[in-house]
């Protein structure tokens, strides 16, 4: 077996590169080439896996949620809560059925439970968009519903599929429990699909 402290591969604590001045083998003048980025102390911007903007774009591929952009991110006692905006522009007029592109602020914000990240509960926080209908007689504003989620659902649409999924095998009780989600919330999920068809 290998030794796990193995200096040869860089697998040893005297092995990780060090970003410190004078430390780095590739800048052994120090970090002349800081990004100065605030959130990325003393690391060069010539690394480009470090960008600041590749985490997010990570975390966006790995969401697997069409049409948002990652905001923000945040670790509590609860578990994950990733805010995303919308990145889809206009709806559909909630009384005449057409496009509409005019926006009208936000709607409340809603925090959905999505799919677990590394066995943390995450959920997944958004303001939908409003949009007002300019052809329709009063304006009327119409939210923007996503393509990710039912309108009076408490989950995402993957989410969802992830408890229909585990019900093949296990009986609702049992679901509620390992998932930490309310027997009626999984009943709701039933229903609902029931419902779409
Ligand atoms: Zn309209």
């Amino acid at each position: 077996m290998k030794d796990l402290h193995d200096t040869e591969h860089n697998c040893g604590p005297e092995g990780y590169p060090s970003y410190f001045p004078g430390e780095n083998p590739f800048f052994p003048s120090g970090n002349t080439a800081d990004s100065g980025d605030a959130r990325y102390p003393g690391i060069p911007a010539v690394f480009p896996w470090y960008a600041p903007r590749s985490s997010d774009a990570f975390l966006e591929t790995l969401l697997n949620i069409p049409g948002v952009a990652v905001e923000s991110m945040e670790i509590t006692g609860e578990g994950v809560i990733i805010t995303v905006r919308s990145t889809v522009e206009g709806t559909r007029c909630g009384r005449c059925g057409r496009e509409i592109c005019r926006p009208y602020g936000h709607g409340r914000e809603i925090t959905l439970r999505h799919l677990s990240l590394f066995g943390n509960e995450t959920h997944i926080r958004i303001c939908p968009p409003r949009y007002q209908c300019v052809r329709c007689e009063g304006s009327p504003v119409t939210t923007q519903k996503a393509s990710w989620h039912s309108q009076r659902s408490p989950h995402t649409t993957a989410y969802e599929n992830h408890i229909l999924t585990q019900l093949v095998s296990s009986t609702v009780g049992d679901v509620s429990v390992r998932e930490h989600v309310g027997y009626e919330a999984v009943m709701g999920i039933i229903a609902r699909r029931i419902e779409l068809g």
